[in-house]
């Protein structure tokens, strides 16, 4: 007997919801996507205004700053079937192999045409809360974000499954520093970071030094008088290749006048600290007791492997949360998949050795052309 067809709510027009949507839809689901914002692309539609506390979130999706251009190759970014390459026939495209938000943003715009989801999301729109209905449906809670709505109220609908694509880059985790709360300067999470331009002239403190913490610090550098990384992989203060940013280890303490010191004693009067500390998983429409379903250092559980609660399966589900290649191969091998690419998890590898190797300029220069005849090989069946 073939499967039913499950009225299914995605929630979130991301990458993983745009994709979740495509792939329910193949299966012969009817798939409606709810998408609080504007647009489709999650965290890539970028936003020029930041949360009012710039510590927190506030109603602002995106992570993403103007400057910001991908940390991998956009060979190994793209979706298996829809190769992320560069158009050469459109004029303002950004053809680098690292290119902008802007252009992530296009290649989601045009996945979603391509595959003929605009049709099925519903833009503008929240999910504000989703409920057992029976064992086996759900009640989800919209209403609309457009100004434009004039109220409206909110809208019930039942549907046989959720899915849970809500991005996961959003809400802001931020250092606990000894000492902040007399701390006379101004603080802000990567979150609310969009330009360097008002940090012109300060002695800046970046705390995290993945890769937003790595990124912005360089941003703000071009601008400001020092620029100061705390940094958990560094043992004592070391000095970049450019002149106005060192690497330090993490913070000990801040002081009311001023200072930041750091574990190895090396102290500096600050202007501004930047939390490039990562974000906390969040599902606020989800009814903890009813779902039960809890974070916990960003440890969603329980969960079978990361994707659904043993006792609601398969009725709602998560998905991208993990992100290793043993991980991904697993679920590429239980959806029928072929596993990734091998020239794809060796550009991954390549572009983060490069950004040690060559941290002023990795993204436009790279050992790993070798690869890239292989991958175009395998990508040109889907051109
Ligand atoms: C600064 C930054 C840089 C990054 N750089 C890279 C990179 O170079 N390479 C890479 O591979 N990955 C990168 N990432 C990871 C990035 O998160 C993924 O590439 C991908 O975009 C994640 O897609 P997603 O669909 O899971 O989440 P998102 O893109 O965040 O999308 C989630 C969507 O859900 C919507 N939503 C949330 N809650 C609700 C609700 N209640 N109701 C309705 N809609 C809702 C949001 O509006 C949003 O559109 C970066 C992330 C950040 C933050």
């Amino acid at each position: 007997m073939p499967p039913r067809s499950l009225h299914v709510a995605v929630i979130g027009a991301g990458a993983a919801g745009l994709v979740a949507a495509s792939e329910l839809r193949r299966e012969g689901h009817s798939p409606v996507v709810f998408e609080r914002a504007a647009g489709v692309g999650g965290t890539w539609l970028y936003d020029p205004a930041a949360s009012a506390d710039l510590l927190g979130a506030g109603a602002v999706h995106s992570s993403v700053y103007a400057s910001l251009r991908t940390n991998l190759s956009r060979e190994c970014f793209g979706f298996s079937d829809f190769p992320f390459i560069a158009d050469e026939g459109v004029g303002d495209g950004d053809r680098r192999r690292f290119p902008g938000h802007q252009e992530v943003l296009r290649y989601l715009q045009e996945f979603a045409r391509r595959f003929d989801l605009y049709g099925m999301v519903r833009l503008r729109t929240e999910v504000a809360s989703v409920r057992r209905e029976t064992s086996a449906s759900w009640r989800v809670t919209s209403h609309s974000t457009s100004e434009l709505a004039g109220g409206g109220g909110p809208v019930q609908e039942v549907f046989d499954a959720v899915v849970v694509c809500n991005g996961h880059f959003v809400t802001p985790r931020v250092a606990n520093i000894a000492g902040i709360g007399s701390w006379p300067g101004k603080q802000m999470h990567s979150h609310s970071y969009r330009v360097p331009e008002a940090f012109h002239g300060q002695v800046v403190v970046v705390v995290g030094y993945a890769t937003s913490g790595f990124d912005i610090s360089r941003d703000v550098a071009g601008v400001a008088r020092e620029v100061h990384v705390a940094a958990a992989t560094c043992v004592e203060m070391q000095r970049t290749a450019r002149p106005n940013l060192w690497l330090h280890p993490m913070i000990e303490r801040a002081e009311a006048d001023g200072s930041v010191v750091f574990q190895d004693g090396n102290r500096v009067k600050a202007d501004a600290i930047i939390h490039c500390t990562g974000y906390k998983y969040s599902y606020p429409f989800l009814d903890e007791e009813v779902v039960g379903i809890s974070v916990d250092d960003n440890r969603v559980g329980p969960l079978y492997k990361h994707v659904f609660p043993p006792h609601l399966a398969p009725h709602i589900s998560f998905i991208g949360l993990p992100f290793r290649f043993e991980y991904e191969d697993w679920v590429a091998e239980q959806c029928g998949k072929e596993m990734m690419e091998g020239w794809r998890k060796a550009m991954y590898l390549a572009a983060r050795k490069n950004m040690v190797d060559r941290p002023e300029n990795w993204r436009d220069e790279w050992e790993d052309a070798h690869l890239l005849s292989e991958a175009y090989q395998d990508l040109t069946k889907y051109f």
